[in-house]
């Protein structure tokens, strides 16, 4: 079977046409007599205009991404990128701006990035946030920053334990590590949320504070925030809250009121900019008004009408990206909160909730719901016994909903799950893609149970099925010559 471009190759097909002008031959003796010209051709697939149009095209259709269909990958959210963010990101004043024009060229620009800043302080309830971290990881790490220069202008320079539920997310624990400092695991109770007595059990003077994701990774809140708060406040730590699931609270809760301190969102998940494979992203940190010193320079400041970038900041942590960020995907995320306004913020997020809790119901009957109750953005289900049972894991039914159409949700996360599937319902999906969703599980079950061997080999749409996932890692071979 033909499956390459190369297959289609021969000796003297071609795709394009030179010009039969006396210049262009000129040229090329030019560049043959320069020694310009490698002394032995390159292999390239000798194919004819329409060969090359149709490969280009089937490879396009081979990508799979949120304008295509449903993407459940919990913890992600993946959303629709509504367009108008793009035909916004891509006017002039914004994407041929040179980040070293006068200030009085760029007013526009810096305008927009201070009441960015402005609206992520009005929804989320911090006094600043510095926009510079390029990803949810950035910002964890500049929060750290900002934490560890805190304690040491306290004169606690010996703090440096962070508490981390058994649940979070695996930059959590990295971030941490980076800054230098250690890890101290919080135990998780039956229902999945933070355990208080153990997080009680492991404070000490040398707390320097907790990072917690609310929702945690079982798409759960951890109602018992105001303790957590105290608690930790009250060894002289700080609270770190990992929003890159705002999509799950936005507008609803508001977790500098709830005792953080600082925190990062995500601006690639929760405010509509495309995201994956990789980025680019934007992962704002913000802070109480005690820590807005330390934030990262520089910063946007307006003075009689006046937008500035302003970099005179002794205490800060410095900079942690060229100019401005990611400005593109600052543009984007400015749009999606303008064109949405309040309202549709908090309609954002109802709606996000509402089809979690939806499907969950749905899929009761049919499936192991470890989130139990009513969940945020996303739930977590258990193949425990399916595997036990059936022989059939969470890698299987992963692959086999890509033969349904489906892109495969996020498997074997939270780790504190066994098989576990963690499904995520961005609000933007329409109720029709949910409901094929779920009966796709359903028939999945169904297989399981009665023709186990089409999950086994699944998926059976794709041009590769099942391969060795660390050795493409490891030895990646980029070419089609071996
Ligand atoms: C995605 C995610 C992160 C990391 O964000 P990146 O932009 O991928 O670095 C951190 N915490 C949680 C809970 C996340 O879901």
């Amino acid at each position: 079977m033909k499956t390459v471009i190369f297959d289609y190759s021969e000796q003297g097909k071609s795709a394009y046409r030179l010009p039969a002008d006396p210049h262009t031959d000129i040229l090329i003796s030019d560049i043959e007599e320069a020694g310009l010209l490698r002394a032995e051709k390159p292999r390239l697939a000798e194919v004819s205009e329409v060969e090359l149009i149709r490969h280009y095209t089937k490879l396009s259709t081979l990508n799979y991404g949120v304008d295509s269909g449903y993407y459940p990958l919990g913890s992600c959210t993946m959303k629709y990128n509504p367009k108008i963010n793009q035909d916004v990101a891509a006017l002039e004043g914004f994407s041929a701006v040179h980040p070293l024009q006068d200030e009085e060229d760029i007013q526009g620009i810096l305008q927009l990035l201070y009441e960015l800043e402005q609206y992520l302080c009005g929804v989320f309830g911090f006094a600043a946030f510095g926009l510079q971290p390029a990803a949810g990881a950035q910002g964890e790490y500049a929060g750290l920053l900002i934490m560890k220069a805190y304690h040491a202008d306290q004169g606690n320079a010996h703090k440096n334990i962070i508490l981390i539920p058994d649940s979070a997310h695996g930059t959590n624990p990295a971030s941490v590590i980076a800054v230098g400092w250690k890890i101290r695991t919080v135990a998780s109770t039956a229902d999945g949320r933070v355990d208080l007595a153990d997080l009680k059990s492991k404070l000490s003077d040398d707390v320097a504070g907790i990072m917690l994701t609310n929702p945690n990774t079982l798409g759960l809140f951890e109602n018992e925030i105001a303790q957590i708060a105290e608690a930790v406040h009250g060894v002289g730590g700080l609270l770190y809250w990992d929003g890159a699931n705002a999509n799950a609270v936005m507008g609803y809760f508001k977790p500098a009121e709830a005792g953080f301190d600082i925190a990062h969102l995500n601006l690639h998940k929760t405010f509509s900019t495309p995201h994956g494979g990789g980025g680019p992203g934007a992962g704002p940190v913000g802070v109480v008004s005690k820590l807005v010193q330390y934030l990262p320079a520089p910063r946007v400041e307006v003075q009689e009408g006046v937008y500035k970038l302003m970099t005179n900041y002794p205490k800060s942590v410095g900079r942690l990206h060229s100019f401005y960020g990611n400005a593109g995907i600052l543009v984007r995320a400015y749009t999606y909160i303008r064109s949405l306004g309040a309202p549709g913020l908090k309609e954002a997020t109802e709606n996000s909730v509402l089809l979690a809790n939806y499907m969950k119901s749905k899929l009761a009957d049919h499936y192991q719901i470890v989130s139990q109750g009513v969940c945020k953005h996303e739930f977590v289900i258990s193949l425990k016994q399916e595997k036990k049972q059936y022989g059939i894991r969470a890698l299987d039914v992963a692959k086999r909903l890509m033969d349904y159409g489906f892109y495969p949700p996020t498997i074997y996360f939270p780790l504190i799950v066994s098989e576990a599937l963690m499904i995520e319902t961005p609000e933007t999906e329409p109720v029709e893609a949910i409901d094929a969703f779920v009966e796709a599980m359903i028939q999945i079950k169904h297989d399981m149970i009665h023709e186990p061997q089409l999950l086994l080999n699944a998926p059976h749409v794709t041009p590769v099925s099942r391969f060795d996932e660390v050795k493409a890692v490891r030895e990646p071979r980029l070419s089609y010559f071996r």
